[in-house]
């Protein structure tokens, strides 16, 4: 499997980090407009080849050399700067996208390839890439609220005592600040949460959730206010995700994809069937009024941000 890294910055080299240490790739392409900062990496990251198995690590000048890669990954483009959100992003980076996927497609098999979207705002970002590389909505695969999510199953383990990965806990909707949990489906094991809680004598109140969703949409502005980006979250989901698709696992994944068809359509993360064709199934979880409401909120705030690149494209 050969492998596409295009935007070669703090996330893109934690990322060829990653899917280098999954073992599950033989050739990694690494292309940043800055040809310079790619060849460091690609350099440095080779090195470590000799520490592991055998990956071949190129740094290409111009997208030719792609040519080949069933998987692209695309995490290109502005980052958060302190006290900037994740929508503050939305013209610089759809530019970006709009310079980017053209190219990836005109070197890929379209019939075959997969776009993973990690630039930010991430939804959006989908919907854009998907719009112009007309490729089917299942292919292009944003990480959506698989950060969030993890986030939250981490926060949970630490209060409940028990493994993150015995935890089905899901953030769902914009992977930004209209983002929001899904508590009316959150199992620990097969055991529903509030079930779980008063077994174990750890209740959870109301106010101790409210505290751990605002912990959960704040944690990306904690950590860039302490180090100046976040890198190590997001490499270690796109490294699963693309172990997923790889070995079509079908597992459940909150990815962000395009659903509806025209004014209706909007890249949402929700639970979704995850394999080797990407998303094969959306699932629609359990959810009570409040978090109902939560979603056809955060389902605008995406469409309308959609709505609003266009008109300043057309303008
Ligand atoms: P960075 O500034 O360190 O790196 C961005 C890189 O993109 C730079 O090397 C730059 O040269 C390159 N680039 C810009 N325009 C390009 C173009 N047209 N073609 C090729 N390369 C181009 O930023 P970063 O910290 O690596 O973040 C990258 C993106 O990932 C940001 O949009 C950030 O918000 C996003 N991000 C997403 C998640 C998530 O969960 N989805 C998590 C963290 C960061």
């Amino acid at each position: 499997m050969k492998v596409a890294i295009i935007g070669i910055g703090t996330v893109g080299a934690a990322v060829a980090t990653a899917v280098k240490n999954t073992g599950l790739v033989h050739e990694i392409v690494l292309f940043d407009r800055d040809n310079l900062r790619s060849r460091a990496a690609a350099e440095d990251l080779g090195h470590a080849v000799a520490f592991s198995w055998d990956v071949k690590i190129t740094a290409v000048n111009n997208y030719r050399g792609i040519r080949g890669c069933e998987i692209v990954i695309i995490a290109a483009g502005a980052n958060q700067k302190p006290g900037q959100t994740r929508t503050d992003l939305l013209a610089a980076n759809a530019s970006v996208i709009a310079d980017i996927i053209p190219r990836v497609m005109a070197n890929v098999d379209s019939k075959n390839v997969k776009i993973i979207v990690v630039t930010n705002p991430l939804d959006v970002m989908v919907m854009l890439a998907q719009k112009i590389s007309k490729l089917p909505a299942a292919r292009v695969i944003g990480t959506g609220t698989m950060l969030d999510s993890a986030r939250l199953r981490t926060i949970l383990s630490r209060q409940l005592s028990v493994s993150p990965q015995s935890i089905n806990a899901y953030v769902l909707g914009e992977h930004g600040d209209s983002s929001f949990v899904n508590w009316t489906s959150v199992s620990v094991g097969a055991i529903p949460l509030d079930d779980f809680c008063r077994q174990t004598k750890s209740p959870l109140s109301c106010a101790a959730r409210a505290t751990i969703e605002r912990r959960v949409q704040n944690a990306a502005y904690e950590i860039i206010q302490g180090r100046g980006a976040t890198w190590d979250g997001i490499a270690g989901a796109v490294a699963d995700l693309l172990r997923c698709i790889i070995n079509d696992e079908c597992r459940i994944m909150t990815v962000s994809t395009v659903m509806g068809a025209g004014r209706d359509s909007v890249a949402i993360s929700l639970p979704r069937i995850v394999g080797a064709n990407g998303v094969v199934t959306t699932l629609n979880p359990k959810m009570d009024r409040t978090e109902n409401a939560k979603l056809r909120r955060t389902t605008k705030i995406i469409r309308d941000n959609f709505v609003r690149l266009q008109k300043s494209y057309k303008a």
